[in-house]
């Protein structure tokens, strides 16, 4: 009988690939502690903070003004849509509404997705299913499209789970925000885009730092050699 259905793994195992970069991170957040007793963490947990984009008045000044709101929202339908218009497929820079405002749309991530100037006027204030009326196939892969979600972001997103919880055990304060967060907070303070720049503009404290005075640090993970408990000549036999 089978019997590779018969292993059980830990709740939140995470593949060794994955596993690797909490450790590093970790490792070294252990090291940086010993010599300067950081008294906070601030990490990037997710590209787009979508809670937020769906319901903006949760909490943060910025958001309740829409500057970042609006950024975010922006930076978001253009990855999601390729920065391509979702009815014709041209290169696309406008939020468009699929039901409009004046009839009732809301400014809900839900609603909205990328369009070109020429389409955004051409449907002007109908619905999305009246303007594609004609045009059943696009309409269609627009409605399964916004059902979509980013996937690819699932792997990375365990990952940064387990490290926010790992460095909570620290005891100093963890804050976490998104990278179209980061991203307005760089541009805010006039930084050029680099790495450790952006680590600089993390979260909420990331709103006013100086980095100009600051040198990174940069680490560099190496391998430890190979798993193997043998090893084998040429011809595969161990030696
Ligand atoms: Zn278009």
């Amino acid at each position: 009988p089978a019997r590779f259905l018969n292993r059980t793994r830990q709740a939140g195992w995470l593949p060794p690939s994955l596993m690797h970069r909490v450790l590093t991170t970790l490792s070294w957040a252990r090291k940086i502690d010993r010599f300067t007793m950081m008294d906070s963490f601030s990490l990037e947990l997710v590209n787009f903070d979508t809670q937020k984009m769906e319901t903006p008045d949760i909490r943060g000044v910025e958001y309740q003004k829409g500057t970042l709101l609006g950024t975010e929202i922006r930076a978001y339908l253009l990855n999601k849509w390729d920065g391509l218009c979702a009815y014709c497929g041209k290169e696309g820079r406008e939020v468009e509404h699929l039901t409009p405002r004046s009839r009732g749309g809301t400014n809900r991530i839900s609603n909205l997705v990328l369009s070109c100037q020429a389409c955004n006027e051409a449907k002007g204030s109908r619905s999305v299913d009246e303007f594609l009326a004609k045009r059943p196939a696009v309409l269609k892969r627009i409605q399964a499209q916004q059902r979509a979600s980013l996937h690819d972001a699932a792997a990375v997103n365990a990952t940064k789970t387990w490290l926010v919880r790992e460095l909570r055990r620290f005891g100093s304060p963890v804050e976490t925000g998104s990278g179209a967060q980061t991203a307005f907070n760089r541009a805010q303070q006039g930084y050029d885009k680099a790495h450790w720049t952006d680590a600089a503009c993390v979260g909420d404290s990331g709103a006013a730092v100086a980095v100009h005075p600051l040198q990174p640090l940069l680490i560099k993970s190496m391998g430890r050699g190979n798993r193997q408990m043998c090893g084998t000549d040429r011809y595969g036999f161990p030696a």
